[in-house]
Parts: structure tokens; sequence; C-alpha cells
């Protein structure tokens, strides 16, 4: 194996895959590294946001067109929001959306690649380490190999290890957020195109979702911000959190009561896009959860991962044009990512603190929420 690259991408998903096909056509040598084998699991609501497929058409109108096929089966075209008071909103999206298992997702994203870009894809290879010389980056690996590259395009998820040598900002857990998810099948009330968003007053600022997939099965989880899970009087378990919705909550459980389970329920991190900072520096970027760029109101990623690996496709094919690799030029990818998504991460920011620490508001927009004006206002608003 040819261990020197131009670009060595981490991680093979949705912001990977989106950084290799943007390299399509650059002539670089560009090596797409992933610890796992796909098709693989990855933790995850499996509602596409609208915006993902705004991102591909950026790459290639063609490709949008065949992604948006792929989830035909289960388009979603409702958001509907239960308040603590068990009062009922409907939002009805304007963008195109569908939910998809990330397994087929993910696996699809990486395909295109394999068919449509000379990437050389390396599966089965966890990064352990990096290091970066004034010429080159070198990744190590568990199996004992290396790879070196003159960039490194870090999207390796929320645990990066790109980020935690390289990047060294500590995220406080104020800017995390923990969810589970869990498959089941025969979940009863479930509506054709609507994804269900659940608030309950003992578990906020946190939400118990429910997203249909095809064949009858049904993705549920509940996420909440890390401060709530530890150091504070009465930490929340996700999975107890989880358990006692489906079995308890009297709005929930009748709806489970002969549902199978088609998947154990597992933890995963969202690291939520609450502060701004530096997402670059010297032969590296990093995109994606890699870089905190998850919604904090709605808690999609897959759009933003999309767009950054988008944006650090770019930058990488100036970087090579104008053989600068210095951290200042690299903040050009910081502007063009905050400059695309920022507005959102910084609006969307503030209103999770105001819904945090003011949850009665969210039965106050229940209740107006019956007004299909005020509906249209906040769909318009979210541009969801
Ligand atoms: C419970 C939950 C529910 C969610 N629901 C939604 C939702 O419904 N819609 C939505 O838009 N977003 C959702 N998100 C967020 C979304 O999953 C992420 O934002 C998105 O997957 C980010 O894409 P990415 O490419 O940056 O990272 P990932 O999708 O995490 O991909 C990272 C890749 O890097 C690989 N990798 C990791 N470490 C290494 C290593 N050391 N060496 C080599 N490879 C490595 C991994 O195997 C993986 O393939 C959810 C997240 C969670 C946890």
């Amino acid at each position: 194996m040819n261990t020197h690259f131009d670009i060595a991408i981490i991680g093979a998903g949705p912001a990977g895959c989106v950084a290799a096909l943007t390299l399509r056509n650059s002539g670089l040598k560009v090596a797409l590294i992933d610890k796992d084998i796909f098709p693989r699991d990855k933790i995850c609501g499996d509602a596409i946001p609208g915006p993902a497929f705004k991102a591909m058409e950026k790459i290639n109108p063609l490709w949008a067109e065949d992604m948006k096929k792929l989830g035909t089966s289960y388009l979603i075209k409702t958001g509907q929001v239960t308040a603590p008071n068990g009062k009922t909103m409907k939002l009805d999206w304007v963008t195109f959306s569908y939910n998809s298992k990330r397994i087929d997702f993910d696996n699809y994203l990486l395909e295109l690649v394999k068919k449509e870009t000379n990437t050389t894809i390396l599966e089965n290879k966890r990064m352990q380490d990096v290091l970066l010389d004034n010429e080159k980056g070198t990744c190590f690996f568990t199996d004992n190999t290396n790879v070196e590259a003159s960039l490194i395009i870090a999207c390796d998820g929320a645990n990066s290890v790109v980020r935690r040598k390289l990047a060294k900002e500590i995220t406080n857990n104020e800017h995390a957020c923990s969810a589970v998810r869990a498959y089941y099948k025969d979940v009863t009330g479930i509506q054709a195109g609507v994804n269900e968003f659940h608030f309950f007053n003992e578990l906020l600022p946190g939400y118990f979702w429910i997203f249909p997939l095809d064949n009858g099965w049904v993705n549920i989880g509940f996420g909440i911000l890390q401060k709530k899970i530890a150091g504070t009087k009465r930490p929340v378990n996700l999975r107890h959190a989880l358990n006692k919705i489906i079995t308890e909550m009297p709005s929930i459980a009748p709806r489970f009561e002969n549902a199978t389970m088609m998947h154990d329920i597992k933890s995963f991190g969202l690291p939520l896009g609450m502060q701004q900072f530096n997402i670059s520096g010297k032969r590296f970027m990093l995109c994606g959860d890699a870089a905190s760029l998850i919604d904090p109101l709605q808690g999609h990623g897959i759009d933003h991962a999309m767009n950054s690996g988008h944006i650090a496709g770019l930058q990488a094919i100036k970087c090579f044009a104008s053989k600068q690799f210095n951290a200042e030029f690299m903040q050009e990818y910081d502007r063009d990512v905050y400059k695309k998504i920022g507005g959102e991460l910084s609006r969307n920011t503030f209103l999770l603190r105001l819904l945090s620490r003011a949850p009665w508001l969210l039965n106050l927009v229940t209740i107006i929420g019956q007004h299909q004006r005020f509906i249209e206002r906040i769909v318009r608003f979210l541009k969801i």
C-alpha cells in the first residue's frame, strides 16, 4: 500500500464522503479512511434533513436527485411537537426530507465515492494518533501502520482523535448533548410522513422522538444536555428515561404495549454548535461532528456535516493550488463554514437556552400554534 497521499480524510460518514466527492476532479491523491467496515450502523435519529440534499446539489445536481430516490419509501412532510401540557402542534416542512437508517444512507454515500471517484478507501483502520511536521501529517493506526498526507481532513465524528490531538480546545459539558436510540416494530398510532417530538415536564430540556421508518420499524430515542446527566442533584439516566417513557408515560406507554424491540438501546454524544472556535490549523480541518456543528435546538447534524465536508474539499483545492497549508490560510475554511451555518447555530443556541430557562414557553408555543399563520412563521423562521 502506498502510504503517502495528498489528502487523508479520516472518517467515512457524511462529512468524509462529501469531502471525497468534492475532490473528485482535483487530480489530488486522496485516501478516505474509517475504523469500521461498511455497511455499518451509526447511532442517529435517521432523519435526513432537507439541507443535506441542497449540499449534495452543490456538488452534482444529478447525485442530489439520485440521493432523493433512496428514501422515497419514507418521505417526511411534518414535524409534530407535543408540549409538556399535552397540546400538539404540527409543522408542515417546506423542504424535501426523508427518514433512512444510517446503515443504508451512509453506505449509499460511500458507494457513490467508490463509483464516482479515484479515492483510495481504507476500511477497518482505526486512527489512534496524529503528528504534524513542516511537510506533512502522519496518521497512526491501531494495526501499527501509518499514512502520511500533506493535508488532513478530520471527519472522525464526536470523539475525533484529530480534534483531541491537534485542536485541543476543550468543549465544556454545557455544549454537548447525549442521546439514546432504539429500533422498535409494531408501535401503534404512527402517522405516515410525520416525525414526532415529545416533551415531558420531568425530563426537560430533553425530548423523546418517534421517527417512522419503512417495514413498520420506528427509530425512537431520548436526548438531553450532558450537564443534566452529570453534576446535578437529580442526574438523568438516559436508558432509564427512555424505558420509563415507553412503559409509564400515559400518552406513550399504550402505544408500545404490543411493540417489539428490534435493536438494543445504544447511546452516543452530540457535540452541539453552541460556540464558535478554531476548526482548522496548520495542515488540518475539522468537519461535521468533529467540529461540533450539530444544531443545538433540533439536533440535526447530517446536513452540517455534508456542508462542512464540501467546504473543506473546496478549501483543500485552494491549499494545493497556492501551496499554502499554514494556520492563517486555513482560517478561510472557518470563515466559510460559519458564514454558511454560524447564523443558524447562534439563533438556535439562543432558543435552546431560552427554552431551558423558561420551559413553559413550549406550552405557550403549542397553544398559539393552533393558528395556521403562526405555524407558517415558525417553519419559515426555522427553515425546515
Ligand atoms: C442519538 C442521535 C440522534 C441523532 N439524530 C439525528 C437526526 O435524526 N438527523 C440528523 O441530521 N442528525 C442526527 N444526529 C447527528 C448526526 O448523527 C451527526 O451530526 C452526523 O452523523 C455527523 O456526521 P459526521 O460525518 O461528522 O460524523 P459520523 O457520522 O459520526 O462519522 C464519523 C466516521 O468516522 C469514523 N471514525 C471515528 N473515529 C475514527 C477513528 N479513530 N479512526 C478512523 N475512523 C474513525 C466512524 O466510524 C464514522 O464512520 C444524531 C446524533 C445522535 C447521537
